[in-house]
């Protein structure tokens, strides 16, 4: 904060001691000249008596000898005296002796002497003989004119204002600068202080002590309103840490240190916010202890305290996926599981705590086993408010303890025996390639230029013993959760270039054969050495296998996919980018990758006569592989017209089924031989 140097207390004191300087010197200087005015009246009188006292003995000696002239004389000696207006000789009655007379003095300042000591002043005296008779002749009179007073009154008068004004202005002059010195400099610097200081912690900068005034009121000041600011700092510490810890109990369990249910309510309210706007799925799971009511009783309330606490410690592990977590009360506990995709992620972190939880306890010299149950409701299929995800997630858990205990349940009945069905097919799947239930059916690509099958793209089928043929968009992901799509992918590999070299064997010599690869695979160090391998063992030429990689995939980590595609090319493969355009890649990171070949995603080619948007697509698509020196292939091709289309766009292949499905090896086989005959006619 400024202070204006206008406001300041010095300048005040400046303004009211010079208004009082100023009024006391007027009134005493108004004393003094009235006392003056007085003096002045006294000094005419006497002025005139010593005149008249000095010329009474020449004017009676002339009044006496009846001496006009020397009565004359005595005159002019008078009027010596500038003074004096009027002179007169005279007997008491009849004619003057003598007389003179001079007109008053012509002087600027008459208005005012003239009121004060009045214009002229008449004064006589009696001329008297020296004999003993003391006979009286007549009376010499004078008469004084008071300009010349009046003048030497002012010139004083004004002075006196003058002097009286300048030591007024000096007085203060004078105090102000004293009271600046003593008071307003201190101050300034003290305000200086206050200001700087940080009102969180007002004691880390105190006010510092001014110098030459330690013992006095201002040292005094400073003494105290330091002490004041240390007491402020020490109460405002005391409040926070009293509010914190209130805080701290209203929004969290005592015992386990987690959230409680009202602070998990606000939290997970801003997490479905968070996921609402990036459209994402959040699951809330209610943990539900299966009879933790006979642990206590069987090992007493501390133990199972103990217990509750080293359980926490296990949910707390699974941090990574979580969102939040908070204990309900008793033997119930939530987590939040934010930004999830499928539902199945909820399921598989369900497993994940289940066995996590069966694992021991062991809490002082006993070991204990725990079984829960869980509850779990899905944002935003559930419902879009915490309060009714927890609810139903609550019920959902007490529900499924119901029935039977140490699983999880889905809110959704739907949903939870797909869960059901995942985690079944998961389990199988784990035997399906032991239990040669995999096999692979395979897809030819036509050539446009000559319309020869140069290709074909190896798919692989799950024959599942009870629920028969399984879809790989639905068994792939799975295979991918757990881990065992590295297996699976390499028997694919394997399963194809074995094929592969029974048909070269069989003289289809130039035939290529395309493998899907999954993220997984794609990410696994072995890959390349795999490939080369395989295509040593089976003599296959380079450039007879294309391993097709996702957009996804390679977006996730772009210079890691690029080094793991450079090896798989040096080993000899070539690589196509399959569902091109469903994926956000950006085009300058298409042209950093190696890349043989762009697949055309069939829903684009699906799309191309009912959508304008799709057959511009698929026109940029083809031009944007023609133009960084990559081959096109077009999938899904099912009509005469969608071929017609993707050829004079200049697309270089076509997939799909207007050539054929995906068929077994040997039917493959019997397709490639009359491919071959028609051909053979055609020339
Ligand atoms: P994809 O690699 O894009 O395979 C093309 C899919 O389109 C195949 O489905 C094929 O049957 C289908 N298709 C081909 N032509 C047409 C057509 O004209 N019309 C229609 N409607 N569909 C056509 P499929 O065999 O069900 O495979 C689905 C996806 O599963 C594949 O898509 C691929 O991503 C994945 N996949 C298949 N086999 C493997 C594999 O061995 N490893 C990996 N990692 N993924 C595989
Ligand atoms: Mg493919
Ligand atoms: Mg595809």
């Amino acid at each position: 904060m400024k202070l204006e140097f206008k406001n300041s207390l010095s300048i005040k004191l400046l303004r009211i001691v010079l208004l009082s300087a100023l009024i006391v010197g007027a009134v005493l200087g108004c004393a003094q000249i009235v006392f003056d005015a007085y003096l002045t009246r006294q000094a005419v009188n006497e002025d005139a008596r010593r005149t008249l006292n000095m010329f009474r003995d020449p004017s009676t000696q002339a009044l006496y000898s009846l001496d006009r002239e020397m009565a004359m004389q005595v005159i002019e000696g008078l009027f010596q005296n500038t003074a004096i207006r009027q002179a007169s000789i005279g007997p008491p009655s009849g004619a003057l002796l003598a007389e003179k007379i001079r007109p008053l003095q012509d002087t600027s300042s008459r208005w005012l002497t003239d009121a004060i000591l009045g214009q002229e002043r008449s004064f006589k005296t009696p001329l008297v003989g020296t004999g003993t008779d003391q006979e009286y002749y007549g009376d010499l009179s004078i008469t004084l004119d008071t300009a010349t007073y009046g003048q030497g009154f002012l010139t004083n008068a004004g002075a006196l204002l003058l002097s009286g004004v300048l030591r007024a202005l000096l007085m203060s002059l004078v105090l102000y600068l004293i009271y600046h010195w003593l008071l307003t400099k201190p101050l300034s610097k003290m305000i200086q202080h206050l200001t700087s200081i940080n009102p969180d912690h007002p004691s880390a900068h105190l006010i510092p002590q001014l110098k030459g005034h330690e013992s006095n009121e201002l040292g005094v000041w400073v003494n105290t309103a330091n002490q004041l600011l240390a007491s402020i700092e020490r109460n405002a510490h005391l409040r926070h840490e009293a509010e914190s810890s209130l805080l701290r109990m209203a929004q969290y369990d005592f015992l386990t240190g987690l959230a409680n249910r009202q602070q998990l309510q606000t939290h997970l309210s801003k997490i479905l916010v968070e996921a609402g706007r990036s459209q994402r799925r959040v699951a809330v799971l209610c943990v539900g202890l299966d009879d933790f009511k006979g642990i206590n009783e069987q090992f007493g309330y501390q133990t199972g305290d103990q217990l509750l606490q080293a359980l926490t410690d296990r949910l707390r592990a699974h941090s990574d996926s979580l969102g939040a977590l908070a204990r309900l009360g008793g033997d119930q506990f939530a987590l939040v599981q934010a930004h999830i995709e499928q539902p199945y992620e909820a399921a598989e972190l369900a497993q994940r705590i289940l066995d996590d939880l069966e694992k021991p306890f062991s809490v002082g010299q006993q070991n204990i086993r725990l079984r829960a149950t869980i509850g779990i409701t899905l944002f935003p299929e559930d419902s879009d408010t915490s309060e009714q995800l927890l609810q139903k997630a609550e019920q959902t858990m007490t529900l499924a303890k119901s029935r039977s205990r140490g699983r999880y349940q889905f809110y959704i009945a739907s949903v939870d025996r797909e869960m059901r069905r995942r985690r079944e097919l998961e389990k199988d799947l784990r035997e399906a390639l032991l239990g040669n239930q995999l096999y692979l059916a395979y897809q030819p690509q036509i050539r446009y230029s000559d319309h020869r099958v140069v290709g074909v793209e190896a798919l692989l089928r799950w024959q599942h013993p009870e629920h028969g043929m399984i879809p790989p968009d639905l068994f792939i992901p799975l295979a991918e959760a757990n881990g065992s799509i590295i297996d699976i992918g390499e028997w694919v590999l394997d399963q194809a270039c074995c094929q592969l070299r029974e048909w070269h064997d069989q003289g289809f010599t130039e035939l290529r054969m395309a493998v899907n690869l999954s993220t997984v695979q794609l990410h696994h160090a072995e890959l390349p050495r795999v490939v080369n391998n395989l295509l040593q063992m089976y003599r296959l030429p380079p450039g007879s296998l294309e391993l097709e990689v996702t957009e996804t995939s390679l977006m996730e980590d772009i210079n890691t996919a690029a080094q793991h595609l450079l090896n798989l090319r040096r080993s000899g493969a070539l690589i196509a980018i399959d569902d091109f355009g469903t994926g956000y890649s950006s085009l300058s990171y298409l042209k950093s990758l190696p890349l043989d070949k762009i697949k055309i995603d069939k829903s684009f080619v699906q799309d191309l006569f009912d959508d304008d948007d799709d057959s511009t697509i698929v026109r940029a698509i083809i031009q944007l592989g023609k133009s960084l020196g990559m081959q096109v292939i077009a999938e899904g091709v099912e009509t005469l017209e969608q071929e017609t289309y993707v050829i004079t766009e200049g697309c270089h292949e076509g997939q799909g089924y207007l050539y054929s499905k995906p068929l077994g090896a040997r039917e493959l086989g019997v397709y490639l031989k009359q491919a071959q005959r028609n051909n053979a006619l055609n020339m």
